[in-house]
């Protein structure tokens, strides 16, 4: 164990992901009186359920159905406003995460978290790395989208579910640490 390892900040629990699983393991944790921490190394917290799937694919749904609803009023979407749609519940939702994790005073870690020990989580980021220490690991590290060599995820015609919300160059995205900003 280095120098940096021994000043590290100790935790009951670390979770390694912020998404469905990672929040309520998280959540369950702190409510039980355990000192916890979120690693989380997107820029946006929740996962695919908040990010990429779930809230996604439902806003994208009900967005396209009330557009195209007999007695509205316009009936063309742009993938633009599809997208800033999202941008806007999923926002909402990355707030109500940040919102439960501060209120059960849990710390919410951003990087890329790795085992340097048994129990000690390397964090690193662009803005370099850091040591903490925990009794217990929850890895919640969550999956991602199964290609098929039959069938070429080229980006332009076939897409998957991590790229619905690159869908329209440019379209603002919420960065929770930093505002709205140019994501792609
Ligand atoms: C299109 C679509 C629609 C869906 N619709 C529904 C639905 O209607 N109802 C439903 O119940 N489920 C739905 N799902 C499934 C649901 O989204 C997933 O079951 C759920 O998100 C899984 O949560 P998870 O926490 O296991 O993983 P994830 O949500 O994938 O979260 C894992 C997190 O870990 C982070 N991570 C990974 N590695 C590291 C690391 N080394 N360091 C730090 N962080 C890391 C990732 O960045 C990510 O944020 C849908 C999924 C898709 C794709």
């Amino acid at each position: 164990m280095n120098e940096s390892n021994r000043s590290a900040k100790h935790y009951d629990m670390v979770v390694i992901g912020s998404g469905a699983a990672g929040h309520h393991g998280a959540i369950q944790a702190a409510k039980l009186g355990k000192k916890v921490a979120v690693v989380e190394r997107s820029i946006a917290l929740g996962g695919a359920s908040i990010n990429t799937g779930t809230i996604p694919s439902k806003t994208l749904r009900e967005a396209v159905l009330r557009s195209t609803r007999s007695g509205s009023t316009d009936r063309r979407i742009s993938a633009s406003i599809l997208a800033l749609r999202i941008e806007e519940i999923a926002s909402h939702e990355v707030r109500v995460f940040e919102s439960q994790f501060r209120r059960n005073d849990i710390d919410v870690l951003i990087g890329t978290a790795s085992f340097s020990g048994p129990h000690t989580i390397r964090v690193a980021s662009q803005e370099g790395e850091y040591f903490c220490h925990a009794d217990h690991v929850l890895i919640a590290t969550g999956s991602r989208p199964a290609h098929n060599d039959a069938i070429p995820v080229d980006d332009v015609s076939i897409i998957d579910t991590d790229a619905i919300r690159r869908f329209t160059n440019g379209a603002p995205c919420v960065d929770h640490r930093r505002g709205w900003r140019d994501r792609y």
